[in-house]
């Protein structure tokens, strides 16, 4: 498997990552948000084997597993996870479908950066083994079996957002999405002069996990809170403001900020897209800095790194909007950036960047691309 070179793939899957404009920890609080797939990918190169056994490589890694049709059980590398997840998920609805395979990975997004390379890796697995075993999968069935291969063989509780994105992404658009009922519809991404650059901080403190678990936890205990009081409120991101700022004193000072937050954000992702809509640019790019500081103070996931490119992008004239991206504690932020000004924000970036943490920054402009398909 390794000879990955003479390897001939029977078919050849793209799988995009995906950004997130605004609307951040809000899709396991039922609210909206506007992600989109990217044009970088994951490539996923397939074949069947005609055994039980199935091998899988990671380019990225350099590392290869197999495991047994008949013998799926979580393992010990997080990676690994992935495929076996996604298999029994999807031989649990259609049984004796999927045969022995091999399958070789190449990604060319940032691992671990909150472009959810994950996502990524799992829809492509999901989308390849559909079209190589001809199982007939529908894109709900990709979506939901892939997160659920995340929550239980990965161990991650995140919510539909990315696996949407990565499978529903359509080139130009943005998507608008419920995360309660799961609406959405497509919304033109008219940045006109604008580029999307995303900046990689290169670090990933490791509270991320811990403490994405714990916001899980004070956003539902807020909910429960308010629900003593009002039970029809169902959903944390539709409850009207004014209830939450008569409940929310009564509570522990720090779940108050995180309802608080959540609250405005699904206000402000509301706003931002009706300012898109409109052509209002500069009010979207505002909409997009006050999320930034609504997760730094009030939700408090931002870490210095972040905190700081987003300063520094509130001072740089051709930078319109500007916010961490993802669980936080680390990966990228998203920032719409003048076209003639890319480059000179970039380095000004870079070097502000590496003087005050010494870390190197990874800077990419990303347009919005396609969901997962099969290219060959
Ligand atoms: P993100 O989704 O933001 O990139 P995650 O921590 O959710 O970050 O997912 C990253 C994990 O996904 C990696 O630790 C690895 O287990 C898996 N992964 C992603 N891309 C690859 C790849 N090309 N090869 C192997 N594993 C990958
Ligand atoms: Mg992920």
């Amino acid at each position: 498997m390794s000879d990955y070179k003479n390897f001939e793939a029977e078919i050849l899957v793209e799988s995009p990552g995906r950004i997130n404009l605004i609307g951040e920890h809000l899709d396991y609080n039922g609210g909206q948000v506007l992600p989109a797939a990217i044009n970088l990918k994951v490539r996923l190169h397939f074949r069947k084997n005609g055994s039980s056994k199935c091998n899988c490589y990671s380019k990225n890694y350099d590392d290869h597993f197999a495991f047994d049709l008949n013998q799926i059980k979580i393992s010990e590398k997080e990676w690994h996870n992935y495929f076996l997840g996604v298999v029994h998920f999807i031989d649990q609805a259609h049984p004796n479908k999927i045969g022995g395979f091999d399958c070789i990975v190449e990604s060319e997004l940032p691992i671990g950066s909150g472009v959810s390379s994950s996502a990524a890796l799992e829809c492509g697995i999901a989308k390849g083994l559909d079209q190589l075993f001809s199982i007939g999968l529908t894109d709900d069935e990709i979506i939901t079996m892939s997160r659920d291969a995340e929550h239980h063989f990965v161990g991650t509780k995140c919510g539909i957002m990315d696996q949407f994105a990565v499978v529903r992404g359509k080139k130009g658009n943005l998507i608008r999405l419920d995360c309660n009922d799961q609406s959405y519809k497509y919304v033109p991404a008219d940045f006109n002069s604008y580029a999307i650059v995303l900046l990689n901080t290169n670090v990933s403190h490791n509270l991320a996990t811990s403490e994405y678990n714990l916001r899980r936890q004070e956003c539902e205990s807020g909910l429960k809170s308010i629900q003593a009081k009002y039970p029809g409120q169902k959903v944390l991101a539709q409850v009207p403001e004014e209830i939450v700022n008569e409940i929310g004193p009564g509570l522990a000072s720090k779940t108050f900020d995180r309802i608080r937050y959540v609250v405005q954000e699904n206000a402000r992702t509301i706003a931002a897209s009706e300012a898109l809509a409109k052509g209002d640019l500069m009010t979207f790019g505002q909409n997009l800095f006050e999320s930034h500081s609504g997760l730094s103070q009030l939700y408090e996931v931002s870490c210095p790194e972040l905190d700081f490119l987003v300063d520094l992008a509130k001072s740089f004239e051709g930078v319109i909007g500007s916010r961490m991206m993802g669980g936080g504690f680390g990966g990228c932020t998203i920032n719409l950036v003048q076209h003639d000004q890319v480059d000179a924000f970039i380095a000004a970036a870079s070097q502000a960047y590496s003087e005050k943490f010494n870390i190197q920054l990874s800077p990419f402009t990303v347009a919005i691309g396609d969901g997962v398909k099969l290219v060959s």
